[in-house]
């Protein structure tokens, strides 16, 4: 009784390998968010602006919760992370409102001052 040996030896068939690589690229937007220092919002922006200086910027630091306004002069190879901890630095020793030129002041003023009294 020799009944096959071989049986089911279906080894090679039903592999198919799909290759499933996808590649998503996800575009970073130019804008990114960071947490401010002193409300703790994640609406603090940096942008980079030009500056009169050669090999220098100007870093914009806003938030659009608390209304902290800062700029500073930075190298030109500074980064936007690079201007946060900076930033973050600065709030920490309490020096925040020292060296940045805000003009925080200025738009309290103008919200002030209601006219009105007619009789
Ligand atoms: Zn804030």
């Amino acid at each position: 009784m020799a009944l096959s040996f071989q049986l089911g030896v279906y080894n090679c068939m039903g592999k198919r390998r799909k290759k499933r690589i996808k590649r998503q690229r996800r575009v970073l937007k130019p804008t990114r968010y960071f947490q401010c220092p002193r409300c703790n919002s994640m609406t603090l922006t940096i942008d980079f602006k030009k500056s009169e200086r050669y090999g220098f910027k100007r870093a914009i630091i806003r938030c659009g919760t608390c209304g902290l306004y800062c700029e500073r002069e930075v190298p030109e190879a500074v980064e936007r992370v690079d201007v946060y901890n900076t930033v973050v630095d600065l709030a920490y020793e309490g020096r925040l409102e020292d060296e940045c030129r805000g003009e925080v002041e200025a738009a309290e003023q103008a919200a002030g001052e209601a006219v009105g009294g007619e009789e």
